[in-house]
């Protein structure tokens, strides 16, 4: 056995092939983000413990169990690695004051922590795409959010993937059934699992959500919220429900949506795919109204949502076809130390005229550098030997074609070389 170190259980290092999808992925999101006017804010990763705890709430999972919490040895602060981004990034704004102009449409993207158990979908370091309105409080901003997931998965080209929604409430409405829903289950005490138990009286609303199939029955025939709701909370569903008809976006109101997180009210909403096992929902949002007062600003309205990005690309990736590896436009071999001081030249040269060149390093024969050049996955090959170096010009050598190599004057090279390549990808 090797004693070489490992990586943390549950964080993934991402290695060049598929890194390669990532930025593509990355930079496919953030074009997709400015179409819909959000600008992008970064936040550190470490925050004190206190943000989330008030943000996320005391009795939720994340902060009961998930949290990577410690105290600073030099200063005694307590610190958490971040499990979510809407908490630092209404920390942030309100740290610098940026409603008091006007409302905010903010975008993250970036690693979270949570210590669960690993598995497929489920990681201790995952990564999300966040989006966050902050000051708008009708149903038009949820709705916007909703049609800009529905347009991602299309721009992706993901298929299946369901939207359900809910609505919370306001907290009075959502006290009135939590009443009724303690009397429910306490009942019903002898059918409640461990977990639920637990949960009776700190989160009740909690069990709704509950996976376990032994549960499904009682948690289906439980009292709804929707029963609670008032005439103002009802209004701003329908809101959301007509716009979202006129979009044509499907939906289904799945009244036991509830979230794993305190600080939402009113319109809730997942996204779910059944590609990708237990982990299927890649994509979670809502309304959160009173998180800005909660946290101290002067109160706002406020919605957004994260999608787990590992989730996305797993399904994302199912979709494409073919050969994902990079590759450069140009490899270039050279014998000689002549040679080798002109391919430093031609390489920069190639690459001010917009090509990506992989410049061969660590001498060996013409016929080995070739085998490289081929591993490559390169079109052309650029050879310079002692003639050329007399000559100023290079041989340019297909690589995936049954064409002969032939002369190229060096002044002409990047000329040519685009040329072939714009007629190659024909
Ligand atoms: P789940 O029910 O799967 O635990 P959640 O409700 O805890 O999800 P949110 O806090 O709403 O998740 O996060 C939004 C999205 O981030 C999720 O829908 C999922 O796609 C992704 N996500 C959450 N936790 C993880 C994790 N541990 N590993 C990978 N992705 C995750
Ligand atoms: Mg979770």
């Amino acid at each position: 056995m090797s004693n070489t170190l490992q990586a943390v259980r549950g964080m993934n290092d991402i290695l060049p092939d598929e890194a390669e999808a990532w930025e593509e992925f990355e930079s496919l999101v953030r074009g997709w983000l400015r179409s819909y006017g959000y600008r992008p804010i970064r936040t550190p990763v470490v925050e004190p413990t206190p943000l989330f705890k008030r943000a996320i709430g005391e009795v939720t999972d994340i902060v009961e169990k998930e949290m990577y919490s410690f105290t600073d040895a030099l200063n005694g602060e307590d610190l958490t690695l971040r499990p979510e981004g809407t908490a630092s990034c209404v920390r942030a704004v309100l740290q610098h004051n940026m409603l008091y102009q006007a409302p905010q449409r903010l975008y993250y993207l970036g690693q979270m922590f949570r210590h669960e158990r690993p598995q497929k979908g489920r990681y201790r370091q995952f990564h999300q795409v966040g989006v966050e309105a902050l000051g708008f409080a009708g149903p038009d901003i949820d709705v916007e959010h909703i049609l800009m997931c529905q347009r991602l998965w299309d721009d992706l080209g993901l298929e299946g993937v369901r939207l359900e929604i809910n609505s919370l409430g306001s907290s009075e409405e959502r006290a009135s059934h939590r009443a009724e829903l303690i009397a429910y289950f306490e009942k019903h005490e002898a059918l409640l699992d461990a977990d639920a138990k637990r949960r009776l009286h700190t989160n009740p609303l909690r069990i709704l959500d509950s996976k376990n199939p032994d549960m499904q029955d009682l948690a289906e025939k439980a009292p709804r919220l929707s029963d609670h709701l008032g005439e103002a909370s009802l209004k701003h569903f329908e809101g959301v429900q007509n716009l979202l008809k006129d979009a044509g976006v499907p939906y289904r109101v799945n009244p036991r949506l509830v979230r794993g997180l305190d600080y939402y009210n009113l319109t809730v909403f997942e996204w779910i795919t059944d590609k990708l096992g237990a982990q299927g929902t890649i994509c979670a949002g809502g309304r959160y109204d009173g998180l800005i007062g909660q946290l101290g600003g002067k109160p706002a309205p406020a919605a957004g949502f994260a999608m787990g990005v590992e989730r996305l690309l797993a399904l994302w990736r199912e979709h494409q076809t073919g050969d994902m590896g990079w590759a450069p436009d140009v490899y270039l071999a050279y014998m000689g130390d002549a040679a080798q001081r002109m391919a430093f030249g031609v390489a920069e040269e190639l690459r001010s005229g917009g090509l990506s060149v992989l410049l061969h390093c660590g001498g060996g024969s013409f016929k080995a550098q070739m085998k490289k050049a081929d591993a490559s996955g390169a079109p052309l090959a650029v050879i310079i030997g002692e003639d050329e170096v007399a000559k100023n010009s290079v041989m340019l050598k297909p690589l995936r074609r049954e064409l002969g190599q032939r002369a190229v004057e060096r002044g002409a090279l990047v000329e040519e070389i685009s040329e072939y390549l714009f007629e190659a990808d024909d």
